[in-house]
């Protein structure tokens, strides 16, 4: 994970470690190198540029030029700004259970962005914290989608809600909440059509449904390995549906990070979990000081 970047920062710090004494052009020379580290890992320029002037105010103030350890607090404020980027404050990534069960959550993105495997690994997240689950196959357009969540339902136990009949996938939204709460469900994840890109019926679909059921969350689930191109479907989806946060997955196969370090920033919504394998186990909440920590470790 993020393999490329963590090599290329490495490298700027050891050269400054390498200096007997940082003068100020040393630090605007390891900035340089920052920027260019990050502008080569795919991070939007918005980001890059907001970055790069946050760690340049800081790296050139009084206290670090006079310190006796300058290279440790020049990478310290790296650090610092990655966890920012990320989203800082810990506490927006969780989810608020309602008061009031049952939790609803949308999953929505484009098709093969991971989404029905990570409706059985959130599935599963609940499950280990003791939460009666509903998961919700709403996609009406591809009855291997709804195979596919049935089947992760059998593997986990857990409850599936499907209806073959109906086409009207905001019925279908509908019937699976009464149910839920029927059959007291903690939490229930409705798994919403994909498509390649994003289109004017998925989206207005996606409205209705959103409008219908009032769900507590709505999560943009995005292919890390997209970069960029994920960067600006969530974007797109934020301001035509309003997501509440973001699903990362593929981090595993993500050597250069440029999703994950722009998302946040980009969009405005917190990363909430990361997925890092095909496997249902490979799942995180996440955390943004403990994320900023495996980029530069
Ligand atoms: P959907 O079309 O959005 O519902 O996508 P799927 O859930 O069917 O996933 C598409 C492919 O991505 C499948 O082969 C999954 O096994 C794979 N996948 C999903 N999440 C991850 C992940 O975190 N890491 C890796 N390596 N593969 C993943």
């Amino acid at each position: 994970m993020f393999a490329t970047l963590n090599e290329k920062l490495n490298a700027v710090f050891r050269k400054i470690k390498g200096q007997a004494r940082l003068t100020e052009d040393n630090i605007r020379d390891a900035v340089k190198q920052v920027r260019l580290a990050l502008l080569e890992a795919d991070v939007n320029y918005k980001v890059v540029k907001k970055f790069v002037s946050a760690v340049q105010e800081k790296a050139l103030g009084e206290e670090v030029l006079k310190s006796l350890t300058p290279d440790q607090i020049f990478i310290k404020i790296v650090h610092d700004e990655i966890v920012e980027i990320l989203g800082g404050d810990e506490s927006e990534a969780k989810i608020k259970l309602n008061p009031i069960p049952p939790t609803k959550i949308m999953l929505v993105g484009l098709q093969g962005s991971g989404k029905t495997t990570t409706a059985g690994k959130l599935a599963r997240f609940f499950q280990k914290n003791k939460k009666d689950v509903l998961l919700v196959a709403d996609d009406i357009y591809r009855p291997a989608a709804i195979d596919q969540l049935e089947v992760l339902g059998k593997q986990l136990k857990v409850d599936v809600f499907a209806d073959r009949e109906k086409n009207d996938a905001v019925t279908i939204a509908n019937d699976a909440v009464k149910y839920a709460k029927s059959a007291a469900k903690d939490v229930v994840i409705i798994d919403t059509a994909g498509r390649l890109h994003i289109d004017e019926n998925l989206m207005n679909e996606l409205i209705n449904i959103k409008n219908s059921i009032q769900p507590d969350e709505i999560l943009f689930v995005a292919d890390a390995m997209t970069g960029q191109d994920a960067v600006n479907v969530a974007k797109t989806f934020n301001e035509m549906l309003g997501i509440t946060g973001v699903i990362l997955t593929k981090l595993d196969g993500d050597a250069r990070g440029g999703a994950a370090l722009s998302i946040r920033e980009v969009t405005g919504k917190p990363i909430k979990f990361v997925g890092t394998g095909e496997k249902l186990d490979a799942f995180e909440q996440f955390y943004p000081d403990r994320m900023a920590s495996r980029i530069l470790g």
